[in-house]
């Protein structure tokens, strides 16, 4: 089958940027590099000046553009994207007030539908091409997600909001149903094409501890599957999981004693967690997703970054834009948010380590650590050609920058760059 070619500057690490005394260090970019692209897999990658494109291969040359992989939302609720920016409240009541009669709408498979496509076609417009999904409480919500998903050959990770408490009667799953709803989503949409399943109580305070339970053996069934929830997002609700499982050490201890942390548990938020927490999330394998925006935006508190990375038991974090709570599905946006969170807790953010977040984060933390990511042979074909400075007014800030690391900074703080195209990577039908 003929290669697929690709001209320009290719990101890529050389390792850790959170293990690294000089994290900037760990960017590399291949300037004038060319990759090739064969079954959707990346399958030449080097100097252009070294590449042999056979006769009649296309060959895209996107000179001065900036490829990176595909970038990854570790935290997002598709069906709040018609609540992003609702004003004035803090987690719990914003719940009340907007999420619950928001998700009741999405029984209805046809607005499930339009919904979820247009949601994906906007994160494909951010250079979003992979995401950690929360549908709603309805089958309808995952059925909708994964057929829009498939339909544009992305990988992308979703589930049913599992939730038997603490919210309206319509929302709520009865006895047992939401468990059976999930199985029987698994068994239709688990590895179809690049989906992956995630199982997925909403938080502690709406699953009874049996529903708890239940959703870890259910996801002790199902190897491969996913697992994500919220933990320790504000106050209030960490005082809530206090009365609500007040025989559990901590809240991330509700969660341990349902068999839901491990490799695999992606956490929305994790802002106030205690050392011991910290301390069980990096042995058990779970990933923590930072959600900046929505932090700063519901006034949830600043995210401990760079105590959750500390050398001596790093945790696996990932960056999420917690739609509707946060505020852009840009991960640029993200990551500049995120840069001033470490700022304003006296830290910094490099870009290095902000890029690294977004990519080989959200591929850590999804487990897919050895497909997506990266632009390195082997990997899924999942790229963004960017265009790092689509106006005037951004070009002459971009030309004042003087390396990659400082150009991909300003690309995270002035938040304009554009993908110029998206790659997604397509397999060759029969290929594996
Ligand atoms: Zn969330």
């Amino acid at each position: 089958m003929a290669k697929r070619w690709l001209r320009g500057n290719i990101l890529d690490f050389s390792g850790d940027p959170f293990l690294s005394d000089r994290p900037d260090d760990c960017l590399t970019v291949l300037e004038d590099g060319m990759l090739a692209i064969e079954d959707g897999l990346i399958a030449w990658l080097g100097p252009a000046a070294e590449a042999r494109p056979a006769p009649g291969e296309e060959v895209a040359h996107h000179p001065g553009a900036l490829i990176t992989p595909g970038l990854i939302d570790a935290h997002v609720h598709y069906p709040q994207s018609q609540m992003i920016g609702a004003f004035g409240e803090q987690l719990l009541e914003w719940l009340e007030t907007y999420t619950f009669p928001t998700e009741a709408k999405f029984r209805d498979a046809a607005h499930s539908r339009r919904v979820a496509g247009l949601f994906l076609d906007e994160l494909l417009r951010n250079g979003v091409t992979t995401a950690c999904v929360y549908a709603t409480s309805s089958v309808e919500s995952v059925d909708a997600f994964f057929a829009e998903a498939e339909s544009r050959g992305l990988r992308m990770a979703a589930g049913k909001v599992l939730m038997d408490r603490n919210a309206p009667a319509e929302l709520l799953d009865g006895p047992g149903m939401g468990i059976e709803e999930s199985r029987a989503l698994i068994a239709r949409w688990h590895g179809r094409g690049r989906l992956l399943y995630a199982v997925t109580p909403r938080f502690a305070p709406t699953s009874s501890p049996a529903q708890l339970k239940a959703a870890g053996r259910l996801w002790a069934e199902h190897p491969g599957t996913l697992m994500q929830t919220h933990l320790s997002e504000n106050l209030a609700e960490i005082d809530w999981v206090r009365s609500l499982f007040p025989d559990r050490a901590d809240y991330l201890d509700v969660y341990h004693q349902a068999g839901l942390t491990g490799r695999g548990a992606i956490f929305g938020h994790g802002v106030h967690l205690s050392e011991a927490e910290f301390c069980r999330c990096h042995q058990t394998g779970s990933a923590l997703a930072h959600c900046p925006t929505s932090n700063l935006f519901l006034g949830s508190g600043l995210f401990p970054l760079h105590e959750a990375k500390r050398r001596d038991r790093p945790v696996c974090v990932a960056l999420g834009s917690d739609i509707g709570a946060g505020t852009s599905l840009s991960p640029l946006r993200t990551m500049g948010e995120a840069y001033k969170v470490a700022a304003l807790q006296g830290r910094r953010l490099p870009a290095a380590q902000a890029w690294w977040l977004a990519t080989r984060g959200g591929a850590e933390a999804m487990g897919l650590e050895d497909r997506i990511g990266r632009i390195a042979l082997g990997y899924e074909a999942d790229l963004v050609v960017w265009d790092l400075a689509p106006n005037p007014f951004a070009r002459q800030r971009m030309e004042a920058a003087r390396n990659w690391p400082e150009r991909l900074f300003v690309a995270m703080t002035q938040g304009e760059a554009r993908p110029l195209e998206v790659l997604i990577s397509r397999p060759a039908p029969g290929s594996a």
